[in-house]
Order: structure tokens, then sequence, then C-alpha cells
């Protein structure tokens, strides 16, 4: 019999791929070199994972190549060591690793600074007097030339002598800074004198007191592409205008190489918010748990909730990479996740909200042991074995008193199958004083061990009253109520639209005793209910908080199917 050999992974591709490897192809570069710049001055969040997986992705693709990881601290008000670390852990968590140690824009500021030097020298950059204000009045619009600065026809011994007490300290900050001399009346305004160099009397987390002036993003940015021999610079659109600035600054210095700036669409998905300066104010506003709050569109939330860095990795290759700015659904990372969760994880019994059921005609005190498979569809994962006996949990969802057609559930004088059991048929409803459905007594078809359900009877899970341990689980839903956060309407505040119930918590859920031998962190299915995880910061040991990562209902592979 002929064997299909397996169909080889695809390889990702997109254009900026495609870019780097005809660049190797053609020998225009023996290797690719790429890097990620974060910021520290927040938590990554999905949308760095995006260009993580791009830059990284290339990184590890092409033989020979690496991806540096590069913190862009020319910022010293904003930054913070606990981001620094969170980044290496979060970069580490989706599967990736950068090339030696991890690099800081700081560590470039001599020669960011000997090159500033170069332009002055070259007359192609000058200290300017002009406060921001002054600036901002004097730069023109989009369809009106920006004026001259009067300090733009200063000589190079004035500009050197000037930057070089701004360096000092000489000057209060905000007083004086170095601008390029490009064109003030130039149609892209990033070319029209743009600044250098600021005064900022600030120590810094890595250079101390060294320095009191700090170059701008533009100025060190490329650079340190430069410094570090990157063949491709990969950023998000906003930068496509900047790119003029990008390579009129390298190509200005003697700088040993001119990096490609590429840029591509950034990630935006529906009823979240994907700005490090709003999830920080949503962090120290109170109104999440902090960074890692489950519902949080953070690397380090989405881990806490559950996702895997495989289901991740596969998003971002799901979702491309492309030119045009859009809307991705979040149906579509939480398929990508359901997707790797599926193959991975065990199946476990939990009831959300239990309801009692007693067997009336079990025998009181026996309990009858049935085996049940880990994982149905993967015999590696093993089996464990349940108890089954008189008392049982079942979902308050899985009965109802007066069903409607089609509800092939449990109701007075119905019957259902219990998952890898029995048969049993609803008899009785006992109800409190206040008409509450509190128990439910039902007969027990001891004939039905081998048997599958009934017609029009469904299957069920359950656990045994005596074996299952009361967890606190917690059901989570987007953090929003608006689809397009991004676009808030006029005069309102995103922060209006925080979805009350957003957040669930069940004290009285109630699972099999596995779960409480689960490490922190651990993922596994409840059957029917969706897929869970120990959360690492509440749960005690002998008292698991468990978070709902996602359910089994796969909305988006619906809309993908009417598609
Ligand atoms: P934010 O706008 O969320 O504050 P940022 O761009 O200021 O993000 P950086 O730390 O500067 O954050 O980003 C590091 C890298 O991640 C940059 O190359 C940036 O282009 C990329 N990046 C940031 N947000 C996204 C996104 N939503 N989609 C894709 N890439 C992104
Ligand atoms: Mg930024």
């Amino acid at each position: 019999m002929a064997t299909t050999p397996e169909a080889p992974e695809r390889e990702a591709t997109d254009f900026i791929r495609e870019i780097a490897r005809a660049d190797v192809e053609s020998g225009r570069h023996p290797r690719v070199v790429t890097r990620f710049p974060p910021e520290p001055n927040g938590y990554l969040h999905i949308g760095h994972a995006k260009s993580i997986c791009l830059n990284f992705g290339i990184g590890q693709e092409i033989p020979g190549s690496c991806t540096n990881l590069r913190f862009d601290d020319t910022n010293p008000v904003k930054e913070d060591m606990e981001y620094v670390e969170s980044i290496k852990e979060d970069v580490q968590w989706l599967g990736f690793s950068w090339a030696g140690e991890p690099r800081h824009a700081s560590d470039y500021f001599d020669q960011i600074h000997a090159w500033a030097l170069e332009l002055i020298g070259k007359g192609l950059a000058y200290v300017c007097d002009l406060t921001a204000e002054e600036m901002r009045a004097s730069r023109g619009t989009l369809t009106a030339a920006g004026e001259n600065s009067p300090y733009r026809d200063r000589t190079v011994e004035e500009n050197l002598d000037l930057f070089e007490r701004m360096r000092l300290g000489e000057f209060p900050d905000g007083t004086r800074t170095l601008r390029a001399k490009i064109d003030m009346a130039s149609s892209n305004i990033n070319l029209r004198d743009p600044v250098l160099y600021r005064i900022k009397k600030v120590p810094h987390d890595r250079t101390g007191d060294k320095w009191c002036i700090y170059p701008t993003y533009d100025m060190a940015h490329g650079y340190s592409d430069a410094i570090e021999g990157i063949t491709h610079s990969i950023c998000t659109l906003e930068f496509e205008a900047h790119r003029p600035l990008y390579d009129w600054l390298i190509s200005n210095v003697s700088a040993p190489c001119h990096p490609r700036q590429i840029e591509f669409a950034r990630l935006n998905l529906t009823y979240t918010v994907m700005s490090k300066r709003k999830l920080l104010e949503l962090v120290e506003g109170g109104l999440v748990d902090g960074w890692d709050d489950p519902r949080m569109p953070t690397i380090s939330g989405l881990r806490r909730r559950g996702f895997s860095p495989q289901g991740l990795r596969s998003f971002c290759g799901k979702i491309g990479v492309t030119k045009y700015n859009s809307l991705t659904d979040v149906g579509v990372l939480e398929h990508a996740v359901r997707e790797d969760l599926n193959k991975t994880c065990p199946r476990f019994m939990g009831v959300l909200r239990p309801l009692k059921v007693v067997l009336t005609n079990w025998p009181e005190g026996e309990l009858e042991e049935i085996e049940a498979a880990n994982n149905p569809e993967d015999p590696a994962a093993g089996s464990r074995t349940l108890r089954f006996g008189r008392e049982l949990w079942i979902e308050q969802e899985d009965f109802m008193e007066n069903p409607p057609p089609k509800y092939f559930r449990l109701g007075p004088g119905r019957e259902v199958r219990l998952r890898y059991a029995y048969n049993v048929r609803c008899d009785e409803v006992v109800k409190d004083d206040e008409g509450r459905v509190v128990e439910l007594r039902c007969t027990c078809d001891m004939a039905s061990r081998h048997s599958g359900p009934k017609k029009g009877s469904a299957v069920i899970h359950w656990l045994n009253a005596a074996d299952a341990v009361p967890v606190e689980v917690r059901l989570y839903d987007r953090l929003f109520t608006l689809e397009d956060t991004g676009t808030v309407p006029d005069g309102r505040d995103y922060r209006e639209f925080i979805n009350p119930d957003s957040l669930e918590i069940l004290k009285g859920a109630r699972a099999e005793p596995v779960v409480l031998g689960l490490a922190p962190g651990a993922r596994f299915q409840f059957e029917r209910m969706g897929y869970f995880c120990i959360d690492t910061k509440h749960s005690v040991p002998g008292a698991p908080v468990i978070n709902r990562t996602v359910t089994l209902k796969d909305t988006w592979a619906k809309v993908q199917a009417k598609q």
C-alpha cells in the first residue's frame, strides 16, 4: 500500500520575509540581523507579540541569522527595571532567544553623541533656542511650509560650543535643543528640522549622571540599528513618514552600515485597547488586577489566563503581515489558542454551578470505580480513576424544569447520560422555601453502564459528591464593550466602555480531586465547560483558583464556516 508522506509544515511567508530571504539569496547580506526594540515603559502586549514573532521568526528561519533584543531606553523618565525584567520573561516565554546579551540604546550614547558632532561639523545640525511652543508654532502645517528658526544659521563653531555647554549642564531643561538642518518647507513634516537632542537633567538607570542631554527617538533608533549591524529594521506603519529622516541621519554620518527600514501594519484587536499608556492607566487606576490581570491583552495577562505560547505564535502566523491597518476579531485569537489547547490539554470534570443529584436506587455507601481517559484523542495523556456513587453534582444549566423542545438534557421525567457512567432519569425535583431547585432525585438505569445515551438524550458531566473538592473558578469576558476601542466616540473616554461583567467569580464550584495536584499555571479542559488553568497569583496549596481561558464554543469557527 502506498503511503503519503506527511505534508511538510508550510514555511511562513510574507512580504518582509520575502525581502529578507531575497537579500540573502542575492548575496546582498550574508545573513540577516533583526532586532526587537521595546521601550521599557510598560509590559508587552499581544501587538508586541506580532512584532516579536516577525523579528525573531526571521532570525530563526533564515540560516545564520539572528535577532537582538534592544531596550530603547532613551527616555530616562518613564523607564523601570520591572518592565525590563517582564519584557525578557515574555520574549523567552513566547519561545524566542536573543543574540548575546540584551542591548540598550543607552550603551550607544557616546557614539550617538559623536555622530551629533559630525552632523554639526558638516553644517547639518544646529543648536536652537526656541521653546517647544515656539517651535510648534513655526513648524507649519500639512499645507503650509514652516519658518526657519532664527538660530538656524549659527556657525559650526558656535554650535559646537553651545552643544558642548548643553552637555555640561549649563542650561536649564527645555531652553535649547539640537536640531537637524534639513528643510523647513519639506512636504514631510518629519524633515522640518527635527529635534535630535533635548536637555533633561534626570539621571538614567544605566548611565547615571553622565548625561543631561538625551537623543530623541529618531536620532537614537537608526543609529542603534547601524551600530548593531541590523540589516532589516522592521517597524510599524506610523514610522513610514520617518523613513526619509532615518535614511538622512544614517547617510550623513560615517555609520558602518545602512539598515533598511521596512514598515508593517500594527495589530489591532476588537474589544481591546492596545496602547501601553492606556494599559498603564487601567493598572494605576486599579481598574484591573495589575498588568497580568487575565483580562489584559498583555502577554503576562494572557499567560495568566492560560493562553499557550504556541497558541499565540500560531495566532501571529494566522494574521500574517501586511501594509494595511485593520481590526482583527478577537475571536481569531481565541480560535488559535483553542486549537492548541485542544491538542495539548488533559480533560477533567468540573462543575461550575453545582446541583445535587441523589440516585434513589443506588445502594447507600457503595462506590464504583470508573476508568476515564485524560484525553480521549491522545492515549499518551493517560487515564485516571473516578468514583461513582449515590450522591453526585451536575451543572445547574443541565437541568430545566420546563425544558423547551430540542433541550436534550435533564428535566422532570427525562433521562440523560452521565459521561463514562450510567443513564439516569429525574423522578422528583426538591425545592427550598424560596422555590429554588436544590436537589434532583433520580433513578439510575443499572443496565446502562456500557450502553450509550438513549436517543434524544444528551451526555453531561458530573462529579461524585464525596470526592469533589471545592474550588474558586473565575470566568472572564472581554474587558470592553466597544468593538473598536481605537475610535471611541467624540467626547467619551475609553474607560467608560469597560465591561462591568468582564469578571465573574464562582466561589462554590467543584472539581475532581486531581486538580489539587496541579501546579500553578497548569492548563486543562473541564469537559464541556472550556479550557482552564490554575491561577499563578491567587492559588494556595489545597485551594486553587481556576481561570477560564476560553470556552469550548467557537464562535469564530462558525463565522468562518458561514463565509
Ligand atoms: P504602544 O503604542 O502600545 O505604547 P509602542 O510602539 O510605543 O507601543 P514599543 O515598546 O516602542 O511600544 O514597541 C516595540 C516594538 O513593538 C516596536 O517595533 C513596535 O513597532 C512594535 N509594536 C508595538 N505595538 C504593536 C502592535 N500593536 N502591533 C505590532 N507591533 C507593535
Ligand atoms: Mg514606542
